[in-house]
């Protein structure tokens, strides 16, 4: 706890920290078959889909759980049992959890991998795609969380619709901040959750899928409860969710949405998380801290950072001080190499990010750590 018995700032991309107005939704308790409930699903349903501009073209089909539940429901639901071949486009651990999840449903499945800190490109799509016809679906990591790296998705996207093969988009960590056009952006299928850019508590995600290939998708799934097809029917038959809907967290998904409309959508959002980025990015560098990745690459939405090379680092340790100065850092998702994140998105800013360095410094000085640059990296 800390001293002013404030929750910590989260700086993990999801969880994160939501505003008291999406919080305070979660107070009242919702029927699931209440026609006020209801109204609230469809509107969240429209206002979702409203972001990627995919009015006519897709619908937004909500899913309890988590984010893979979603990515697992789209893959399970688009990618026939039968003639289904998915390439899984791989920088880092979600896109290894996604042809995973494909490999374990019974789909066949490619992966094309790069290294952690290298961007998939068209051109690497375009030629495993011409090297082998019997692949009818593509997936890619949007924003690979893992790292903080983005992958160019509208060269992607061109690839692969030119050679008449469908796409599936986890945009999970840059849906609502980094922009994204259905009209423009050719993909069949793309997932993000109630947790991240949006701000709203973690808990469903959603998939948007191109209307007309969803509804040849009856009889594809091999689960029951991950069936986007029949969650989607049921979903517009009795506009109810299918099972038991998360309520506290769709109510409270509705609120962030209010609050992201009033404060300028998708622009004004990645301004924020841009600027937040910035301010990380800046003070980290001035006490000597280097990010993982090439400043084109990153995404602003989370920072992985060098480990510091003085030998009495400890990501733990770290971790409690800076948590006891009020705020949460998200430890490295890398095999190779000892580097920890911090997350720039959340209902925070400039502000926020500002301290977390302080806190960062702080922790630091007292833990008697001062070789901060790490070893085998050159200045940037
Ligand atoms: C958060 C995230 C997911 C979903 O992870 P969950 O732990 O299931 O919420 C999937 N893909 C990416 C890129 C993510 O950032």
């Amino acid at each position: 706890m800390t001293y002013s018995g404030r929750d910590p700032i989260l700086l993990t991309p999801g969880p994160l920290t939501t505003s008291l107005a999406t919080k305070a939704a979660m107070l009242r308790d919702w029927g699931s078959w209440d026609a006020s409930f209801n109204a609230v699903t469809a509107r969240v349903r429209a206002r979702l889909t409203a972001v990627v501009n995919g009015e006519g073209t897709h619908v937004c089909v909500p899913m309890q759980g988590s984010g893979t539940f979603s990515v697992e429901a789209a893959v399970n639901t688009l990618v026939p049992r039968a003639g289904g071949h998915l390439l899984v486009l791989i920088n880092g651990a979600y896109g290894k959890r996604l042809a995973r999840l494909t490999e374990m449903m019974g789909r066949k499945l490619s992966v094309f991998e790069t290294a952690e800190d290298v961007p998939t490109t068209a051109a690497d799509v375009a030629r495993k795609l011409d090297a082998d016809p019997s692949i009818t679906h593509v997936a890619l990591i949007h924003c690979e969380t893992s790292t903080g790296i983005l992958n160019p998705l509208p060269e992607i996207a061109e690839a692969v619709a030119q050679r008449g093969r469908r796409l599936i988009i986890d945009a999970m960590s840059s849906f609502g901040a980094i922009p994204i056009d259905a009209k423009a952006v050719p993909f069949d299928a793309l997932i993000a959750a109630s947790g991240k850019c949006i701000e709203g508590p973690p808990g469903m995600g959603f998939v948007f899928a191109r209307k007309s290939v969803l509804e040849q998708c009856a009889g594809n799934s091999s689960s029951l409860s991950l069936d986007l097809y029949d969650q989607w029917a049921y979903m517009e038959k009795t506009t109810q969710w299918r099972y038991t809907p998360p309520t506290h967290v769709v109510v409270a998904l509705d609120a962030a949405l209010e609050q992201y409309l009033a404060a300028g959508g998708q622009p004004a959002r990645l301004a924020r998380y841009t600027a937040n980025c910035e301010t990380l990015i800046a003070g980290m560098k001035e006490m000597g801290f280097r990010p993982f990745l090439d400043a084109r690459i990153q995404a602003p939405i989370i920072v992985t950072f060098h480990a510091p090379a003085d030998p009495r680092y400890a990501f733990k340790a770290f971790y409690d001080k800076v948590r006891d100065k009020g705020f949460i850092l998200y430890p490295g998702k890398l095999t190779q190499l000892e580097t920890f994140r911090v997350g720039c998105i959340g209902a925070i800013g400039p502000y926020e990010m500002r301290h977390a360095v302080n806190a960062v410094r702080d922790a630091l000085a007292d833990l008697g750590i001062r070789q901060i640059a790490p070893a085998t990296v050159k200045a940037a």
